[in-house]
């Protein structure tokens, strides 16, 4: 046997290889699947046992699965039931798989270990073009251009099941045999599995262990042993004939009935938010219309040069931190697979994120030591940060990477690039109105611009014109970008530098240098004590940058720039999800005004098919794409692409919920 060597974290699966090439833990000193052939067991104990070559057949068009499985391992059950969906489900029909994984793969051990199947090369490819070596968080794949969702928990089962938000049709219950891993095999797991069983959920597993066939039966399984796979005499099947465990849950974020019937859907805005959604829709089979009130999408704040893929992470794990680098990580793959790397497109050229001082540097440093993959990020000392930037730094930081810059216009761009999309200019909606089963946007005439089933609200501050957003706590931000022609010294910047500011790459002949903070100036016309201040941050980034500026450069009333109005919130998360009637939500939950605790359950009353995703703020490019993959699952009763308390954390309801209590 060969041991592959262990990554820098110890979170990593540990593995060893046997002469055959078949990968076998040393964390739980057993097998990832069976010797004889992990193929035919896959299919026997977890397709065949779950009924799904009967079940996909007889699925309607356009209808929808959702898998569950615990260990994830090599992704050898997952490649395989793709296999099979794409051979029987409906080719229009949609596969949402869930896996929890507490130790995943490196990149380069899950690369080997499919390499055994050659048979599965069409689609293990499709995932080893988007799996790095990941974090911990919730890590959303998009792939068959968007029939299959995987959203891998990565972390361990008894902490990331509870945060899933889900309705599982049949559940792969793997995981190492339970005498090798006896802490996943334990009440606690059945009654999440319980919990998550949408009606005539079924299971399967490997194992035939009788404690475990008891505590299913007890989470209200109906369980058989059935001929197990090989040479094991049995395995466990069931079906879930219990009640889902009841409890007081927030109304205001349970999912509003689905609109049902047309899948036609209107995105009012066509920023990176407004692209992205429709995107997320296009991919599900939403005809979409997206209306942007100028000639072209990306307009406003989206229509910035080189926006920059930031991931401020902080050691506390807060929500925020938690949103960021979900989001970050989703949008650094859709961004490998929608738009070639390019001078005027995005390049993955790293970003250096530099300490501002020492506490800062404290943080960084906490963080760091948290066993992150080195592909993610790196600490690094001012002397390694200057090879890194090509330039000469003067402080320590964090290197991430697979981060760079993005054009914003032409990601947009990229994501209304579907044949379901219809993007309509020069239409300005002002009103949004319901007529029967459909939302019409109107414009100041009156007239009906464009209407259908479903309308999502992107337009960042102007999301208050609308009155059913109009008390959203969405607040501008004006920033300004200047621009500095590059020099044969500026050139040698690689990466992009972060602190207080940044500075990028030149991209044209042009380095961005940016970006102001100012709530007292709410129009766009650059100014120069902007300029100035871009200035000083770029002289706080690198001396020697600042100092290789050409005497003209230095005149800031002389520098071009860009300024625009960012859109956030009281709390700096995003506005993602349904829209409630305010005033009703008030009246129905005016008790929490009195009493906090009280759990009021009269159900929420929803604008029906009215759907709100604003306020990213100066994130936009690291925020909107997994916010479209958010919308479209609150919508199509998805999975949630992240947990359940981070989605409430960016829900639309909580400033009502925060008004009420807070009396503000
Ligand atoms: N389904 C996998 C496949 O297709 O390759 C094989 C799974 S392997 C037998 C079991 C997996 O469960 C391992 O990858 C292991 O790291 C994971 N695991 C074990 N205990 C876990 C826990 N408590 N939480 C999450 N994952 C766990």
């Amino acid at each position: 046997m060969s041991t592959s060597s262990p990554q820098d974290t110890s979170a990593f699966a540990e593995l060893s290889w046997s002469e055959d090439g078949q990968p076998f833990s040393t964390r739980f000193d057993d097998v990832y699947f069976s010797r004889e052939s992990g193929l035919a067991e896959t299919r026997h104990v977890f397709l065949q046992h779950n009924q799904l070559d009967s079940r996909w057949a007889a699925l309607p068009p356009g209808g929808s699965f959702c898998i569950g499985e615990t260990g994830f391992g090599t992704g050898l059950n997952f490649l395989c039931a793709w296999q099979w969906w794409d051979r029987l489900a409906p080719a229009d029909a949609r596969l949402s798989y869930v896996s929890c994984e507490k130790y995943p793969l490196s990149r380069e051990d899950l690369q080997r270990a499919l390499a055994l199947w050659p048979e599965l090369a069409p689609w293990a490819d499709q995932l080893l073009a988007q799996y790095t070596d990941l974090t911990p968080g919730w890590q959303h794949f998009s792939l068959g251009e968007g029939r299959v969702t995987l959203t891998l928990l990565i972390g361990d089962v008894l902490d990331t099941l509870p945060q899933l938000d889900a309705r599982v049709d049949a559940w792969f219950l793997d995981g190492f045999a339970p005498a090798r891993n006896p802490d996943m095999w334990q009440p606690a797991l059945y009654d999440q599995l319980a919990r998550l069983c949408a009606p005539d959920a079924t299971l399967a597993t490997f194992t035939s262990v009788g404690a475990v066939r008891r505590g299913l039966q007890e989470a209200g399984f109906a369980m058989h042993k059935v001929k197990g796979f090989g040479r094991k005499r049995e395995m466990l099947r069931g079906e879930f004939q219990g009640t889902r465990p009841g409890g007081w849950e927030a109304p205001w974020y349970q999912r509003p009935a689905s609109p049902g019937g047309e899948r036609s859907a209107l995105v009012i805005g066509a920023g990176l938010a407004g692209c992205a959604t429709a995107r997320s829709l296009a991919t599900r089979g939403w005809q979409v219309t997206v209306l942007e009130r100028h000639g072209h999408a990306a307009a406003e704040a989206s229509g910035n040069a080189q926006g920059i893929l930031y991931c401020k992470l902080s050691p506390h794990q807060t929500l925020l931190s938690r949103y960021v680098q979900a989001s970050y990580c989703y949008a650094l793959r859709a961004l490998h697979q929608l738009l070639p790397q390019g001078d005027s497109t995005w390049r993955a050229c790293g970003v250096l994120q530099l300490s501002t001082d020492e506490k800062e540097r404290g943080r960084q440093l906490a963080f760091a030591g948290q066993g992150y993959p080195a592909t993610f990020l790196q600490a690094v000392d001012s002397d390694q940060a200057s090879r890194i930037a090509g330039v000469q730094v003067d402080r320590p930081g964090l290197f991430f990477p697979t981060a760079g810059w993005v054009n914003p216009p032409s990601l947009c761009h990229a994501l209304l690039q579907h044949p379901n999309i219809t993007l309509l200019t020069h239409s300005e909606a002002l009103t949004l109105e319901r007529r029967g089963e459909r939302w019409h946007a109107l414009a100041d005439d009156q007239q009906s611009l464009a209407s259908a089933a479903v309308a999502v609200i992107c337009s960042a501050n102007d999301s208050r014109r609308f009155a059913q957003t109009a008390g959203m706590p969405l607040k501008p931000i004006r920033g300004q970008v200047s621009q500095l022609a590059a020099t044969a010294a500026s050139s040698a910047l690689r990466t992009v530098l972060c602190a207080e500011g940044y500075i990028s790459p030149a991209r044209g002949g042009e380095h961005h240098v940016g970006a102001s903070f100012r709530f007292d100036r709410l129009d766009s016309e650059p100014s120069v004590e902007e300029n100035r201040s871009n200035l000083e941050l770029l002289d706080k980034l690198s001396a020697e940058l600042a100092a290789g500026l050409q005497p003209g450069q230095q005149d800031p009333a002389a520098l071009p720039a860009r300024a625009a109005l960012r859109c956030t919130t009281p709390d700096y998360l995003p506005l993602i999800g349904p829209v409630a009637d305010a005033q009703a939500f008030e009246q129905d939950y005016a008790v929490l005004g009195k009493d906090a605790s009280k759990q009021p359950d009269a159900p929420t009353r929803w604008y029906p098919g009215l759907y709100m995703n604003a306020g990213h703020g100066s994130r936009g490019m690291v925020s909107c794409p997994l916010s479209g993959e958010l919308i479209a699952a609150w919508l199509d009763n998805e999975p949630l692409p992240l947990p359940r308390d981070v989605a409430e954390a960016v829900h639309p309801a909580r400033f009502m919920l925060r008004r009420l209590i807070r009396g503000r």
